[in-house]
Parts: structure tokens; C-alpha cells; sequence
């Protein structure tokens, strides 16, 4: 496999591969008794301990091989986060399988093309998505039988699947006696395809080497900082690139598991976080801002909440801040990509900023971070010639490194890299300390008058208005400029805002000719499968807007 040259002295530690399945057989040894706590479908909550989801994912891989699933063969979830969904995590992965994670906000048809273009052998589905699972099964190909995650005495007297399994008949037929398989760490593991906002999605085929040494990385302290003294509570998906890591990161480390299930809303993750005494959390902003409304409506107060990683799209300054000086929580801004396992940076301070002002911290922390060691970046522009890290100019980032893609599945979309490196489709800046900042998607930037807008700062400075809950900037043809900027804002619920007062809000913010030309106001934005706004539907949207400076 390697295509490097061996020295004539090789060194003498012992070759364990790095096997996904090492990681629930460290936490059963070492952390068997702490627990992983589920907010279930079926509306309870459910307790068990990380020995019990080792004892269970045994019992699962045992249950996949007797449906005859072999090396390498797709199996597929449909699934919220909880124990089973974590259980197949390891049954899958651990057995020598590929765990396809699903993303169960996509279309039927969505679901049927990803489902054939995998060649999916089996599928797994929380009970709620019954419904769905009979709307596109019909027009899958390649499944042999659809399990669904429930105890027998749910399972539908009736359906529309032939082949339907009952999870918990699995289980109680199997046995736990099974030893986890040992082959070679450049194994496939998981198979998550990209949100496709243009032409198909594709998929990122990740290998037991890429999601181990991904964990271990982001547990650091200047990663995640997860440890066994936290209470972790994903709420980022598992079905969208592996919630993160977290489901193999937290239990490297011990820490308390909390799964929230399908409830996403304010309340339900509010009240989790108190009953569970949840320390550490990761999500994208569209779950915080649903939070904070929540918890500032009704004026509580976070007891136990420490962190949360921010990620996906920008983490407006305006939300860190609220987060920090109204309930002392920090909030971790870090990027990834569905391509990169997910993590690439991560924005910690090093000792040197510890002295500096609260205004020049914050400036630091609002950027996307520095890289956790095994990835690289670095910034081209149109000639792939790399630019200088100044803070200042902005290219096209690309990265490198163990857990970042090669290739999509099946070679869609052909070569991908560059000279070596992964085109993000993000334009940035790095400073001279090595910190990253998005200033968009290459495909939402605005070209004006020959020069680029960055929307991110835009919509920032906009979120920072109090009368602002939502805001999305983009480009409008223009007569003379190409595109100029318009943004499009959801206002807090009875808050007064006129456009000319939002406009007025931008002076002294930011360079004149980045001033917003209009604003538009609306009720909601548009929102993708993963919780991101979706500029491309709102560009659709506004097509034949007028600007008034046109
Ligand atoms: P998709 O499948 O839609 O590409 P990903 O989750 O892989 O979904 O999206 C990755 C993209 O999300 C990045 O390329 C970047 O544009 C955006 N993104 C992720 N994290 C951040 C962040 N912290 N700030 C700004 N953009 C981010």
C-alpha cells in the first residue's frame, strides 16, 4: 500500500493496525461503567453504560454476519443520534463493514440515488422514518432487508417493506461472543456523502486509519479538548460526517455520552443539557441560535454548560458573545469539511494572546483557527500560486493531510486534487500566526467592480444588530459594478427595523464600497439538510431584484 521507500533500519514497536474497534473495546476496559444516555424516538430516555454498547455492538456484528454482510459490503442508517445509532457505529465499522450514514432530511429520491450509488445491502432506520423508508424503498435497488431500530412490540403489524427486521430481534438472537476482526487500518469504514448543493452528492469514503487518527487529534486540548471529566452532548447529526467524530473521539476518552435524539428544539436540548449536567457540546449555528432564543425567552441560566464548538457555517460574533457574557459559556469556533473527517481548524488562544485586550482576543477567537496537527492548509489564487499569510489577502483554501479525501467514491467528479492538495471551495485569509478566516464560499462570494465581497463579515455585522435574528448576503447583477451586495434579514420576533436604519448600522464598520446597496426583509431563510442557509435558493429567489442603485 505504501508508495515510500522502507529504510534498511526499520523501527521495532509493534504493528497494531488502527482499528475503529479498538476504540469500544479501550472504552468497555477502561470506562466501562460511565454512561451513554439517549433521548429515544419513542419519547423516553434510556441509560446504559459504554460496556453494555460494547456487549451490543458484539451482538449486532454477530447479527451481520449471519445476514451474510462481508468486508467492504455497505450497510446503511437512517438515524437520529442514540445507543443503536452508535452501536451500528462500531457493529458496521468494527466487523470490517462500511457504515453509510444517511441523511434523513433529503428526499425520497435523494435517499434512493445515494442509496443505489453506495450499493447498500442493508438499511437501518429509526422508527419515526417509516414512512419515509417506504417511500423510496421501492426504488432501491441493492437492499436486501430494512431493519428498523425499535423493540418487536413497535414493530408495524403492516408495511409497505417485504423485508423488514426487527433491531432488537438481532440483538436477542445473536450472542456477544465475537472478537473484533484485525486487517489492514486503510480499510473503508464509513461512507457520508456531500449536501451536493449542485449536481449529485458524492461521497467521502472514510478508512479505519483516517477516523482514528481524526480522533485522537481532535480529543487535544487544542482540538476539542474532550476528556473523561466531560459530559459531551453532539448535537451535530450522526449521519452527517459522524457528528463530528465525537462518536468515536468521546469514548477514546471515557467522557459521559448524551444523545438528544430527533428533539433539536431549544427546550429539548436546554433541558438535556441541565438533567445530564452536560459540560461540552458541537453544533452549527442555526441549533445555538433555536438555544439561546429558548433560554433567553424564558430566562435561564446554563449549570453545567462549559463549551460548545461552533461549526459548519460562520459563528456570527455576535452569538459568541452572547454566549460568553451572558452565561459564561465559550464558544469554540472551528471549520471542517465533509471532506476532511470533518476538522480541519480549531480557534484556541496560545499563551502570548492571553495578555492581550478582550477586544484584540475576541478578533482572534472570531477567526476559524489554526489547523490541529495532520492537516495543512495554505491559500492560491486562480494559479494555484501560494499567497502570504498576512491576514490580509484572500485565495482559495486547500488542504492536506491523513484524513482529508483523495478521491470520492467510485471516482466521481474525476481528479480532485491540486498538485497534491484538496480544493475546500473556500476563499480565506491566514495571518502571520497561522490563523485561518473564511471569508466565503468561492460560489457566494460578490465580484464587484473587479474586486471580491466577502459575505461572511456582511451577515456578521448585520447579526450583531439586536433587532436582527437571521441574515443572509448576496450578490444582485449590477449595471456597473458586476454584483453588488443585498442582504436578506429575518428580524426578531416584534423587533423594529427599518432598511434604512440597517444600512446605517454598516458605517464605520467596514469599507464603504462593502456597504449592503439594499436590504430585504423576510420571515424565514431558506435551510439545507444540515442546517446551513441556502444561499443558492435565495439567489433563485432574487433573480429579477432590482437593486436601487441600478
Ligand atoms: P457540505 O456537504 O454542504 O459541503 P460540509 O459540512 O462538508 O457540508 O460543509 C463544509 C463547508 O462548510 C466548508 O467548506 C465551509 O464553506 C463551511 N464551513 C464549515 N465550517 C465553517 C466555519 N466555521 N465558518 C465558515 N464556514 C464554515
Amino acid at each position: 500500500m505504501s508508495q515510500y521507500p522502507q529504510s534498511p533500519l526499520m523501527g521495532q514497536m509493534m504493528h497494531q493496525p488502527l482499528l475503529i474497534s479498538s476504540i469500544i473495546e479501550h472504552a468497555d476496559r477502561q470506562f466501562g461503567k460511565n454512561e451513554i444516555v439517549s433521548r429515544r424516538v419513542e419519547g423516553d430516555i434510556h441509560r446504559y453504560t459504554y460496556r453494555d454498547c460494547h456487549r451490543r455492538a458484539r451482538q449486532m456484528a454477530n447479527a451481520l454476519r449471519a445476514l451474510g454482510v462481508k468486508m467492504g459490503e455497505r450497510v446503511a442508517t437512517l438515524a437520529w443520534n442514540g445507543y443503536r445509532h452508535m452501536e451500528l457505529y462500531y457493529a458496521v465499522s468494527g466487523s470490517g463493514a462500511v457504515l453509510h450514514t444517511i441523511n434523513p432530511r433529503l428526499f425520497a429520491e435523494q435517499i434512493a440515488y445515494i442509496a443505489n450509488h453506495a450499493e447498500d445491502q442493508y438499511l437501518f432506520f429509526d422508527m419515526n422514518f417509516l414512512p419515509l423508508a417506504e417511500a423510496f424503498a421501492a426504488h432501491c435497488t441493492t437492499i436486501k432487508a430494512y431493519v428498523m431500530m425499535c423493540d418487536r412490540d413497535r414493530m408495524p403489524k403492516e408495511s409497505k417493506i417485504a423485508n423488514l427486521l426487527c433491531y432488537e430481534d438481532l440483538i436477542d438472537n445473536n450472542t456477544d461472543d465475537y472478537v473484533w476482526p484485525l486487517f489492514d487500518e486503510n480499510s473503508a469504514s464509513s461512507l457520508c456523502y456531500t449536501s451536493g448543493t449542485t449536481g449529485h452528492p458524492k461521497g467521502a469514503l472514510y478508512s479505519h486509519r483516517s477516523t482514528v487518527l481524526h480522533s485522537l487529534a481532535s480529543c487535544s486540548p487544542d482540538g476539542l479538548n474532550v476528556s473523561a471529566r466531560d459530559v459531551v452532548l453532539p448535537v451535530v447529526p450522526m449521519f452527517h460526517v459522524n457528528a463530528w467524530g465525537l462518536p468515536y473521539s468521546v469514548p477514546m476518552t471515557g467522557a459521559k455520552m448524551v444523545f438528544p435524539g430527533a428533539s433539536l428544539d431549544g427546550k429539548s436540548v436546554y433541558e438535556l443539557f441541565e438533567q445530564e449536567q452536560v459540560t461540552f457540546s458541537a453544533g452549527v449555528p442555526t441549533v445555538w441560535l433555536g438555544l439561546l432564543t429558548y433560554v433567553g425567552q424564558n430566562n435561564l441560566r446554563f449549570s453545567s454548560l462549559k463549551r460548545t464548538v461552533v461549526g459548519g457555517s460562520a459563528c456570527p460574533p455576535s452569538m459568541m458573545k452572547t454566549f460568553m457574557h451572558k452565561y459564561g459559556v465559550e464558544t469554540v469556533h472551528a471549520w471542517g469539511m465533509t471532506e476532511m473527517s470533518p476538522l480541519g481548524t480549531v480557534c484556541t488562544l496560545q499563551s502570548n494572546h492571553l495578555t492581550m485586550s478582550e477586544e484584540a482576543r475576541q478578533a482572534i477567537l472570531e477567526k476559524q483557527g489554526h489547523t490541529i496537527y495532520g492537516v495543512q492548509i495554505r491559500i492560491v489564487d486562480d494559479n494555484f500560486k501560494e499567497l502570504p499569510w498576512d491576514g490580509k489577502t484572500f485565495g482559495n483554501l486547500q488542504a492536506k493531510g491523513p484524513w482529508v479525501i483523495s478521491s470520492y467514491f467510485k471516482g466521481e467528479g474525476g481528479d480532485v486534487l491540486q498538485d497534491g492538495w484538496f480544493p475546500t471551495g473556500d476563499v480565506a485569509t491566514i495571518d502571520a500566526e497561522g490563523y485561518m478566516q473564511i471569508t466565503d464560499r468561492s460560489k457566494d462570494v460578490i465580484k464587484s467592480g473587479g474586486e471580491w465581497i466577502g459575505t461572511i463579515d456582511l451577515e456578521n455585522i448585520a447579526m450583531s444588530h439586536p433587532a436582527v435574528l437571521q441574515a443572509a448576503c448576496i450578490g444582485i447583477a449590477h449595471p456597473k459594478w458586476d454584483e453588488r451586495p443585498l442582504l436578506v434579514v429575518v428580524k426578531k420576533q416584534g423587533a423594529d427595523l427599518t432598511k434604512e436604519e440597517l444600512i446605517e448600522f454598516f458605517q464605520g464598520k467596514i469599507a464603504k464600497w462593502w456597504t449592503p446597496d439594499d436590504v430585504t426583509f423576510v420571515d424565514e431563510l431558506p435551510h439545507g439538510a444540515t442546517g446551513k442557509i441556502l444561499k443558492n435558493k435565495i439567489r433563485e429567489q432574487f433573480k429579477e431584484y432590482k437593486l436601487p442603485t441600478a
